[in-house]
C-alpha cells in the first residue's frame, strides 16, 4: 500500500498560523553588507548586556573548561543551580525550574499547559514569543491593548477572558515599552483569573519590584527569569522559572527535559553567582546610563523617550523611524524598528549600553535627526 504523506503538507500548512520569528540581520552579514568589520557593528537591537566585563566572564569560562568533562551530561549540576539560586532569591529550591533560557519556558509552560481549542490572552504591545508558543501548542492567542500611557487594562483584560481561557501572559517590565506593572494591577489579575498567570520578568533585575515573593503562596502565578540580561549571559542559553512547589514539581519532573541546559552554562552560572557583586554592579551601571540615555535622547527635538525599568528604552520620532533605523544602520549602528505602538508613531528600541557605546549612538542619532529628510 501507498504511504500517505498528505497530513504532512497538512501540518504544513496548519503552521503557517504561527508568526516566523525574525531576529534581524546578523552582525556578520550586516557588517559585509556595509563594508564594515563586524567588530565595528554596534549591536543595540537586542537587549543584550555589555556592562558584564567579557575578560571576566572568558576567565571564568577558562576556569570552566578545565573542570569540566563534556561526555558527562549534566546531572548533579542543575539541582546545585537550583540550591544556589534558592539561596541567592531566597525561595524554596523546589520552587525553580532550570530551562535552556526564557524562551524555552515560555515554551515549555505552554505545551505543559495548553491543548487544542485553548485560548491565551495577553497583552499588546509585548514579546513576540507568547504567540507563537501558545499557539505551537494549539491553543488561540488573543490580546488586549495596554492604555494610552502604557499600563495594563485591566477591565478589558478580565472582561476578555473567556471559558477557554487558561492563561495569561504579561510581561514586566514589558518588552517593548520597558514600564513595569503596577502590583496593585497583577495582584488583582492573580486574584480574578482562573487560570495561569505567566509573569516574564526576564528584566526584572533593572526594575523595582518581583512578584516572587508571591510564588510560594499562588498556586496560578509562574514566573519567567532568564540568565541573558543582568548576568550577560545571552549566548549560553539558560535561564529559570519561579512557581508554587506543586507547579514546580510537576514542571520538572513531567514535562522539562531532563538535560534543558548545557554544562558550561550551569557551571558558569554558579560562578557568577558566587561573584554576583560583579552582577549587581553592572545593574547599577544599567541603571545610570539608562538615566543618561534617557535625558540625552528627549533633549534632541521630534523625539520623546519613555522612562524604562529595563535594559533598554523606547523612543518614538516625528521623523519615520524607518529612515532613521536606515541612516543609523548606514554608519553602523543597529537598533530595533518597532514602528507604531497604540498611537505613538514612529518608534526606536535602544539597548542600554556602556557610555562609550552609547556616546557613539548618540552622536550618531543627533547628526541623522539634525540633517532633514530627503
Ligand atoms: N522574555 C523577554 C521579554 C525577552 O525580551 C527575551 C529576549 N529578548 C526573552 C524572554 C528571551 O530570553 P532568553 O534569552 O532567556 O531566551
Amino acid at each position: 500500500m501507498k504511504k500517505q504523506f498528505s497530513w504532512i503538507r497538512d501540518a504544513l500548512k496548519e503552521a503557517e498560523r504561527i508568526d516566523k520569528y525574525d531576529p534581524g540581520e546578523s552582525a556578520e552579514s550586516l557588517a559585509n553588507r556595509l563594508g564594515f568589520k563586524s567588530e565595528d557593528i554596534l549591536r543595540l537591537n537586542a537587549n543584550e548586556n555589555f556592562f558584564v566585563p567579557l575578560s571576566l566572564l572568558k576567565a571564568l569560562l577558562r576556569e570552566v573548561l578545565e573542570e569540566v568533562d563534556p561526555r558527562t551530561y549534566p546531572q548533579d549540576e542543575r539541582p546545585v543551580l537550583s540550591d544556589a539560586l534558592g539561596r541567592f532569591l531566597k525561595i524554596p529550591a523546589e520552587q525553580i525550574i532550570i530551562g535552556a533560557g526564557g524562551d524555552q519556558l515560555i515554551e515549555l509552560v505552554s505545551h505543559a499547559f495548553l491543548k487544542r481549542g485553548d485560548e491565551v490572552l495577553s497583552i499588546k504591545p509585548t514579546f513576540s514569543i507568547y504567540g507563537r508558543a501558545t499557539e505551537a501548542a494549539g491553543a488561540t492567542y488573543r490580546t488586549v491593548s495596554l492604555k494610552e500611557n502604557f499600563s495594563l487594562d485591566i477591565e478589558n483584560l478580565l472582561s476578555s477572558v473567556s471559558d477557554r481561557c487558561k492563561m495569561v501572559f504579561l510581561c514586566s517590565p514589558n518588552n517593548p515599552t520597558g514600564n513595569q506593572f503596577s502590583l496593585a494591577d497583577l495582584k488583582g489579575i492573580l486574584q480574578e483569573f482562573g487560570g495561569l498567570v505567566i509573569v516574564d520578568e526576564a528584566y526584572v533585575d533593572f526594575a523595582s519590584y518581583s512578584l516572587a515573593d508571591f510564588t510560594e503562596k499562588s498556586e496560578n502565578l509562574v514566573l519567567l527569569r532568564t540568565f541573558s540580561k543582568a548576568f550577560g549571559l545571552a549566548g549560553l542559553r539558560i535561564g529559570y522559572a519561579i512557581a508554587s512547589p506543586e507547579v514546580a514539581t510537576v514542571l520538572n519532573e513531567r514535562f522539562q527535559m531532563p538535560y534543558p541546559a548545557s554544562l558550561l552554562a550551569i557551571k558558569l552560572c554558579l560562578k557568577l553567582l558566587d561573584r554576583i557583586r560583579i552582577v549587581e554592579e553592572g545593574i547599577e551601571e544599567v541603571k545610570n546610563e539608562r538615566r543618561r540615555l534617557l535625558k540625552r535622547l528627549n533633549i534632541v527635538e521630534g523625539v520623546r523617550a519613555f522612562d524604562s525599568e529595563a535594559n533598554f528604552v523606547l523612543a518614538g520620532l516625528e521623523r519615520s523611524s524607518d529612515e532613521v533605523y536606515n541612516d543609523l544602520l548606514s554608519r553602523g549602528i543597529v537598533v530595533r524598528n518597532i514602528g507604531s505602538i497604540l498611537n505613538t508613531k514612529n518608534c526606536l528600541r535602544i539597548t542600554v549600553a556602556p557610555r562609550p557605546m552609547t556616546n557613539r549612538f548618540l552622536n550618531a542619532f543627533e547628526e541623522v535627526l539634525s540633517n532633514e529628510p530627503c
